[in-house]
């Protein structure tokens, strides 16, 4: 392990538009530039007939080549072919995606000629070379370590792929960590002290909207809440603007521009570039040379009438920080700081907005917006490899999990074995009995959700614990254990207690929730709380009825003033009555209660008897 953390170890923020790489050095952070001078290379892969291209060069060449450039893999990492998001994000590509084996979304490009299939984690882990190779360049020595960043909301089979495309570009990764996290870390390094801050970290990027909510107390970040939107940033700004440009043009030189996709994206790209200016200067301007049938683009916008265009996406990143606040149970008087990330934060009618919403208080910007994620992953990366700095020593990372996990037990009750909101890496155990006599086996199924019914929950995996001795019921004892590493991966085991039988799965084939459908199942909670109120109370009744017969069958099996014929009696009873629950597993709680009644009729006669 020592050899594998010597020399240098970088942070990438693996972004779904741009791509950031940063290093510890000279005692202090450096955001390293590519071979362009931009401190920041598009996470975009080209393939042509004779070369493979990433970054810069790619993106230059999409115009020419768009069903051969690779871009937005990160929306595709760690997903199935059949997830919703991929079939809707696949209607928005020029390139094509198919499903591979095990429904894996498989990106079909040609390349030197040739048909050729693609992961997203292959296409990842060339951006992660690309950024390996900047640093490289700079640092001048190899470099095989790294810190890896990825959205608070990822899943485990995200982080897992995640990791993995680190792995094919020839990267040791220390670590993979969330990026409100990162940024947090960027700014809490001077700012140690024992007093808790509550921070909002609002990453407003190329393709996504990420805002969350987290507690810096003693350098250790928590990360609170997250919340929004997987399609709201840079290009939906952009969009806005091509839009009023097509419009002006048509109105202009009666033409509409729509149908031509090369114009199309040229004219995108100098909407980017002006857009990027006005977060400077008060107008820009755009001249694009023959853009339609030879007529020229030569026109201007000012940053009035570009806010304008996007106030409405605007005030919609305003409603999700004060959503991300409601969920943190975080007033907006109490956050100590803002921490402004991604590109798209540099705009400053946004910045403005949320000034105004945080009544007057300033966001963090000393550090670059869209650099604020690889410098954290950088601090945490020269930490692990173990720089001695004190200012890199003192972080320490703590995230948590977004839903309960847990198992189903008796009836469909969901057992919280880490309740959401743990702080991670965390370690639970509980200890759960068998529910029938005999038993010899015991599935483990282990699902994530806020629902008392289980099954209501998501299924993230299960297994089996099998050959342990046979016990009467409630006997047998089995330690169910929870364990999430610093990666956020979950691993569960199980094992009897006393013949150590055990078995254990890691979580890693069905995929966790996204970030939608967390919210989903957090909102679904609250509406089925009633519904499941119920469930509770016909599961709690038909545990006291059922420990009531199973005390009562203990009680008289044992007695030595009864009769044999009445210890007949009473198993003939026994055994009716584990019929009937048997065909009355789903029933309500009267039932149940009648039952009790007509059962005591029969047990507490003999019972009476004992005394
Ligand atoms: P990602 O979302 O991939 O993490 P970034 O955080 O780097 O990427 O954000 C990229 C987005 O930021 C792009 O849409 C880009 O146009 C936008 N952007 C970069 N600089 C500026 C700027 N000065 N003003 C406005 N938008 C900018
Ligand atoms: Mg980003």
């Amino acid at each position: 392990m020592a050899e594998e953390r010597e020399g240098r170890a970088i942070g990438i923020d693996l972004g779904t538009t741009y791509s950031c790489v940063a290093a510890w050095q000279h005692n202090r952070v450096e955001i390293i530039a590519n071979e362009q001078g931009n401190r920041s290379t598009p996470s975009c892969v080209a393939f042509t007939d004779c070369e493979r291209l990433i970054g810069e060069a790619a993106k230059n060449q999409v115009a020419s080549a768009p069903t051969n450039t690779v871009f937005d893999a990160k929306r595709l990492i760690g997903r199935k072919f059949n997830d919703p998001m991929v079939q809707s994000d696949m209607k928005l590509w020029p390139f094509k995606v198919i499903s591979g084996a095990d429904d894996k979304p498989m990106i079909m490009v040609t390349y030197k000629g040739e048909e050729k299939q693609f992961s997203a984690e292959e296409i990842s882990s060339m951006v992660l070379s690309k950024m390996k190779d900047i640093s490289e360049a700079y640092l001048g020595s190899s470099v095989k370590n790294a810190v890896v960043t990825v959205p608070a909301y990822f899943n485990d089979s995200q982080r897992h792929a995640t990791k993995s495309a680190g792995t094919l570009a020839g990267l040791n990764v220390l670590r993979i960590i969330n990026e409100p996290t990162a940024a947090a870390i960027a700014y809490g390094l001077d700012k140690g002290g024992d007093v808790a801050k509550n921070v909002l970290i609002f990453d407003l990027g190329g393709g996504t909207f990420d805002v969350a909510v987290a507690t810096i107390e003693a350098e250790i970040v928590e990360v609170k809440a997250v919340a929004g939107d997987t399609h709201l940033g840079g290009q939906d700004f952009d969009s806005r603007m091509v839009n009023h440009f097509v419009k002006e043009f048509e109105t202009k030189n009666g033409k509409n521009i729509s149908t031509n996709p090369r114009a199309m994206r040229r004219l995108r790209s100098a909407c980017e570039r002006a857009k990027r200016m006005l977060s400077s200067t008060s107008q820009s301007n755009i001249e694009i040379e023959s853009l339609f049938e030879g007529i020229d683009l030569f026109t201007t916008i000012t940053r009035a009438r570009f806010n304008e265009l996007n106030m409405d996406l605007f005030m919609k990143c305003m409603e999700l920080v004060e959503k991300c606040l409601s969920d943190a149970k975080v007033e907006k008087s109490s956050v100590d700081e803002v921490v402004l990330v991604g590109g798209s934060s540099r705009i400053l009618k946004v910045q403005e907005l949320l000034k105004e919403f945080f009544n007057g208080k300033e966001a963090c910007k000393t550090i670059n917006p869209e650099e604020a994620v690889a410098y954290g992953a950088a601090v945490l990366a020269a930490k692990l490899s173990g720089e001695s700095n004190e200012k890199v020593q003192n972080v320490v990372l703590s995230d948590v999990t977004p839903l309960s996990l847990g198992i189903a037990g008796v009836a469909d009750v969901m057992h919280v074995i880490i309740p959401r909101n743990t702080p991670i890496p965390t370690r639970m155990e509980k200890i759960v009995t068998t529910a029938m006599d005999n038993q010899t086996t015991s599935a483990v199924n282990v699902y994530e959700g806020e629902r008392s019914k289980a099954t209501t929950n998501n299924l993230l995996g299960e297994f089996v614990l099998c050959g342990f001795p046979a016990a009467p019921r409630g006997v047998a004892g089995l330690k169910v254990c929870f364990d999430i590493d610093e990666n956020g991966i979950l691993n569960v085991s199980a094992e009897h207690i006393g013949s150590g039988v055990k078995n254990n799965i890691t979580i890693t084939d069905k995929g966790r929730l996204s970030k939608e459908e967390t919210e989903k199942v957090i909102k679904d909670a609250e509406k089925y709380q009633l519904k499941d109120k119920e469930h509770e109370n016909n599961v709690k009744a038909m545990f006291d009825l059922e420990n009531y017969a199973y005390n009562t069958r203990i009680a008289i099996r044992n007695a030595t003033k009864l009769k044999a014929t009445e210890k007949k009696n009473l198993e003939d009873a026994f055994e009716y009555f584990t019929k009937w629950l048997v065909s009355n597993k789903h029933a309500k709680a009267d039932v149940y209660k009648d039952k009790m009644k007509e059962l005591k009729t029969v047990f507490n006669p003999l019972l009476a008897k004992l005394k």
